[in-house]
């Protein structure tokens, strides 16, 4: 394997608010140019780990380093961040009564005047921003304040951003945009990025790796397709995507199995699983169709409504697709 440069690197991060813990022994490495995403629920931490990563606040025990060099305390500098490392906060903060490009600008202020109208230039093409460069920062939409605060951070080219959920508030108009806004500077900026999410969706598709944060614990960090094909138990499975609960008589195990790996089968012999169907639900790009027998209920999905209400389904699924409950 390639010897890959550590941008960013936590070790054993720990916090507490008051005597209430909410991260424990946190670490992570980030490498140059990785964009990871920390999954998880509401309360779970992440937005406290990203200032501690972004040096808004330090950490009660553990340490930051920045390319192989242990940074100083937060408390003792005179000033919070950190200019390889830009940090946007949830509320993300714009000067409310100056234009997208005044904003975007301020943060070149001490450059030579023309790299400066270059850099701006391709700032708001990067971000889509250049049919509102003229519009007060108080008067944007969310996706729109979003992109600014994004572009502003970019403008002297971190190393490592940091973003706290992105798409959080976003249409779906709008999500495509900085989506697009996100592809882009994964291409053209040779930058590292931590993002924190609640949802999964986004987790999925934007990570090189995926770290999943449950009651400030990292409890599995892999590939987007580790952590959803082979959750570390059934809490990650569910944070990632749908399950159906089984009920493995042989064994007695809780087992659980990803309604897209259930099939219809017109076999009944070949059936691992009958019932009769209870729901039907449209999902744009496929039909969920939920189903119960005396034992519980199962989903599967289907591309197109061949089912009604009330039929009988026979069910089938490769063992090698059922997990079984971590503790
Ligand atoms: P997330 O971003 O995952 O929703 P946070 O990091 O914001 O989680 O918060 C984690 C926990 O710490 C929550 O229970 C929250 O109420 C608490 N918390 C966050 N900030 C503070 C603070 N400044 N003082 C006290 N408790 C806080
Ligand atoms: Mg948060």
């Amino acid at each position: 394997m390639k010897n890959t440069k550590i941008m960013l690197q936590a070790s054993s991060i720990s916090k507490s608010y008051g005597s209430v813990p909410v991260l424990s022994d946190i670490s992570i490495d980030l490498p140059a140019g990785e964009w990871l995403g920390i999954l998880g629920e509401s309360g779970s931490g992440k937005s406290t780990l990203l200032k501690i990563l972004g040096r808004f606040l330090d950490a009660d025990t553990g340490s930051i380093s920045f390319k192989g060099n242990e940074l100083p305390p937060v408390s003792s500098e005179l000033m919070r961040g950190y200019d390889a490392i830009k940090l946007i906060h949830q509320e993300f903060e714009l000067f409310p009564n100056q234009t997208v490009e005044e904003n975007i600008s301020y943060s070149l202020r001490f450059y030579d005047p023309a790299y400066k109208k270059e850099r701006v230039e391709d700032l708001l093409e990067i971000t889509a921003l250049g049919s509102v460069r003229n519009q007060k920062a108080k008067l944007l939409s969310g996706g729109e304040k979003q992109r600014t605060a994004i572009a502003k951070s970019l403008a002297e080219q971190p190393d490592v951003l940091l973003l706290d959920e992105p798409f959080a508030h976003l249409d779906n108009h709008n999500r495509r945009v900085l989506a697009d806004a996100i592809e882009g500077l994964r291409k053209q900026q040779k930058m590292s990025c931590v993002f924190v999410t609640h949802e999964s969706a986004d987790a999925l598709a934007w990570s090189d790796r995926i770290a999943v944060l449950k009651d400030g614990e990292i409890i599995q960090i892999g590939t987007p397709q580790e952590v959803y094909n082979k959750p570390v138990n059934s809490y990650v499975a569910e944070l990632t995507g749908d399950i159906n609960w089984l009920n493995d008589q042989e064994s007695g195990k809780k087992t659980f199995i990803r309604p897209e790996k259930i099939k219809r089968t017109k076999h009944p012999e070949k059936s691992k699983w009958s019932g009769k169907v209870q729901a039907i639900r449209f999902h744009g790009n496929h039909w969920e169709v939920r189903c119960a027998n005396k034992q519980g209920d199962l989903a599967f999905y289907r591309n197109r409504r061949d089912l009604e209400i009330g039929d009988e389904v026979f069910l089938t699924y490769s063992s090698r697709d059922v997990m079984v409950a971590g503790e």
